[in-house]
């Protein structure tokens, strides 16, 4: 198999340890491997998304050394690369999950979807969409769409169990009943993260999904995804977070970990490259200080722990 993995990071702000962590455990797996380490820059999100924010990503990409095989600048036989410039092709595959029934317009307003949501938390229920539009037939759409009601598209859920065989966590396997039948298009005609990510995937061949583990909850939806259009389904791999000298999830309270600071205050990048490999992933014989080359030589995804890392900002200060 020739392997190709991904970073796709969101150009929503600067890119912090979490991210570039990922980066790298997807960068030395493809290195190790010798296959291919392609960026995807996902920026559906219209109003958060910025160019300075993406130009920001390939600087701290450049700087810290993990260069990528494909993507926006360097291009690729399966690009675009950048989400925007591949709306096309999201609706292709809508349409046929359309056509073939596997999905359907919900006319429902996001007040009437609020109401249930909350009524169904408050009864301790998963809050899931109750099918009201599964049903419509062709003249009850046309009527709603001829007093121009825009309608999201959701994609249709059975009753079943879903498992995900990840290489760092094991099996695990999720009922659908905790989510239900799934929003994939917006009212707006933007297309939603679990939808893109699986068409995306699939298109470029990725053949392994490396990253954080906050996108475990994610994995069974698009799992069904997959298995709905006939792709093959992907490795994955879910790394766990990363924590602050507390044990709560590492973030801005922290203190300041963007890339882009550590760039800026004359941190060297071979130091910083070290110090993330080693933040839940250990080196078969212990060795702490390790070049690119011999990280390169010695990442295997069996060595990656179950468990979350700390980042220490004193430790780093002497690096
Ligand atoms: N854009 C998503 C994020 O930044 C990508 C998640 C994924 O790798 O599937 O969290």
């Amino acid at each position: 198999m020739s392997v190709r993995v991904r970073f796709a990071p969101s150009p929503t702000g600067h890119i912090h340890v979490g991210n570039v962590r990922t980066a790298l455990f997807n960068y030395l797996f493809a290195k190790h491997n010798n296959g291919k380490f392609i960026l995807r820059i996902e920026d559906t999100d219209l109003e958060r998304s910025t160019k300075e924010s993406e130009n920001l990503i390939y600087e701290d990409l450049q700087w810290l050394g993990l260069d990528w095989d494909e993507g926006p600048i360097k291009g690729g036989d399966y690009g675009p690369y950048r989400q925007t410039e591949r709306f096309d092709i999201y609706k292709k595959y809508v349409d046929k999950l359309l056509e073939e029934g596997k999905a359907y317009k919900c006319f429902c307003s996001k007040e009437e979807l609020e109401e249930k949501k909350e009524r169904a938390l408050k009864e301790g229920k998963p809050p899931r969409y109750n099918g009201k539009c599964r049903n419509l037939n062709e003249n009850q759409i046309e009527e709603l769409e001829k007093k121009g009601v825009k309608p999201s598209i959701r994609f249709k859920v059975e009753d079943e169990d879903v498992v995900v065989n990840d290489l760092i966590k094991g099996e695990i396997t999720f009922n659908t009943d905790a989510f239900g039948d799934f929003i994939i298009v917006r009212p707006d005609g933007t297309p939603v993260y679990n939808f893109v990510v699986v068409i995306d995937d699939a298109l470029m061949k990725i053949t392994h999904v490396i990253r954080g583990d906050d996108h475990l909850s994610n994995t069974p939806k698009q799992v069904l995804i997959y298995k709905a259009l006939g792709f093959d389904i992907p490795y994955f791999a879910h790394i766990p977070m990363i924590l602050g000298p507390d044990h709560s999830k590492l973030s801005k309270r922290h203190g300041d970990t963007s890339v882009n600071q550590f760039r800026e205050k004359g941190y060297l990048p071979e130091a910083l490259f070290n110090y993330l490999a080693l933040l839940s992933w250990s080196h078969p014989e212990e060795k702490e200080i390790l070049s690119k080359d011999e990280l390169i030589k010695s990442f295997t995804l069996d060595r990656v722990s179950k468990s979350a890392a700390v980042f220490d900002f004193e430790k780093l200060k002497w690096i």
